[in-house]
């Protein structure tokens, strides 16, 4: 039986990355927090035995559409038990991860918890999407805008192209079926300043899922 940092590891070298001890130390050290806390508040239904690949491993496909070129401002909408942010911050040390939630308790576990694990370049806000997108500070203000499991594709890029820099990218996590999510919402992109710049698809390591990455550039400022 592998251990969870050989699994990390293994699979991090097949999407094409490589992790040092100190992050993989520090992305164990964060499964186990979270499934000890999950015993007493439901953070996550997935089971622990699969937190390495539906957790750590599918969060870091996203790092095949993220510019190599950090330090970037990144924020993670709807991070839930911290993913796809957490282990985005432990792999990407000088840039900056925002944890988006709208529920105060995975805020504040999500945070405490990456920085007790030594995951220090994150911080959590406690806020829905399109309130945030009012806020100067935030509208227009994300290099990176990520999101998994949040909501459909038009409704997801109301909340996420708001918050996305000129020039910058929404990366949205779907899984198969995401055609007809997407279909008919050109409209909708060009109203938000936002275009298709590609569609990643790549098999998640240790599993038959596939995983496509939607790749979302906004070209302009959009219509508020
Ligand atoms: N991204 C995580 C969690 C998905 S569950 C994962 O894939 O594991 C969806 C999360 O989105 C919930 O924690 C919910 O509180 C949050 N959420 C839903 N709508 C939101 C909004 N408009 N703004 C911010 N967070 C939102």
């Amino acid at each position: 039986m592998k251990s969870e940092h050989e699994q990390l590891a293994e699979g991090l070298k097949k999407l094409g990355f490589e992790i040092t001890p100190e992050q993989s130390t520090s992305l164990v050290a964060y499964l186990e927090a979270l499934d000890v806390t999950n015993r007493s508040f439901n953070l996550t239904r997935i089971p622990r035995e699969d937190y390495v690949t539906l957790h750590l491993l599918d969060s870091l496909t996203t790092l095949l559409a993220i510019p190599k070129n950090s330090p970037l401002t990144i924020i993670d909408v709807g991070t839930g038990a911290g993913f796809p942010g957490v282990p985005l911050a432990a792999l990407l040390p000088s840039s900056q991860v925002t944890l988006l939630d709208a529920t105060l308790k995975k805020v504040k576990f999500v945070e405490f918890t990456a920085h007790e694990c030594g995951i220090k370049n994150c911080t959590g806000v406690h806020s829905r999407a399109e309130v945030l997108a009012t806020m100067p500070k935030h509208r227009n203000g994300y290099d990176v805008v990520v999101s998994r499991a949040v909501a459909a594709f038009p409704k997801l890029m109301e909340w996420l192209l708001p918050l996305a820099k000129v020039g910058g990218i929404v990366v949205a996590m779907k899984g198969s079926g995401y055609e007809q999510e997407v279909e008919g919402t050109e409209s909708l992109l060009k109203r938000l300043g936002g275009k298709i710049e590609q569609v990643i698809t790549i098999p998640l390591p240790g599993t038959d899922i596939t995983r496509h990455l939607i790749v979302i550039r906004k070209e302009r400022v959009g219509a508020a």
